[in-house]
């Protein structure tokens, strides 16, 4: 019984183990397709606390802005977004541009999602 396509096949008695490692290893593969698709369609690059704010007004997922780091925006980004907070820390990728809310160069690259 295939859980992503909901069909059922008939699997081969002999080589039995071996058919069902090869199903396991495309339903796995499925699963990480799938995951990182939901993943692709739920990241979003943004660039301003306005289009921040729009954005959480009827979507929700990640949002990736580069911020200055200033800890009073995070609380402003908190209170005039509707509960929305940093994440995560991109550890990975050097800042670059200014800064979503105050317009200051950027010193980390954030994601920001809303708590429901
Ligand atoms: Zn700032």
């Amino acid at each position: 019984m295939d859980r992503l396509s909901r069909e059922k096949r008939a699997l081969p008695a002999a080589g039995l183990a071996e058919a069902l490692g090869g199903e396991l290893q495309k339903f796995q593969t499925r699963l990480f397709e799938r995951a990182q698709a939901f993943q692709r369609a739920n990241t979003f690059e943004l660039g301003t606390l306005d289009e921040v704010i729009a954005h959480f007004r009827d979507r929700g997922g990640f949002v990736w802005v580069q911020w200055c780091g200033d800890e009073a925006e995070e609380a402003r980004v908190k209170t005039d977004a509707g509960g929305v907070t940093i994440r995560t820390i991109d550890e990975d990728t050097r800042p670059s541009g200014n800064c979503f809310v105050c317009g200051r160069p950027a010193t980390l690259r954030v994601a920001l999602a809303k708590a429901y």
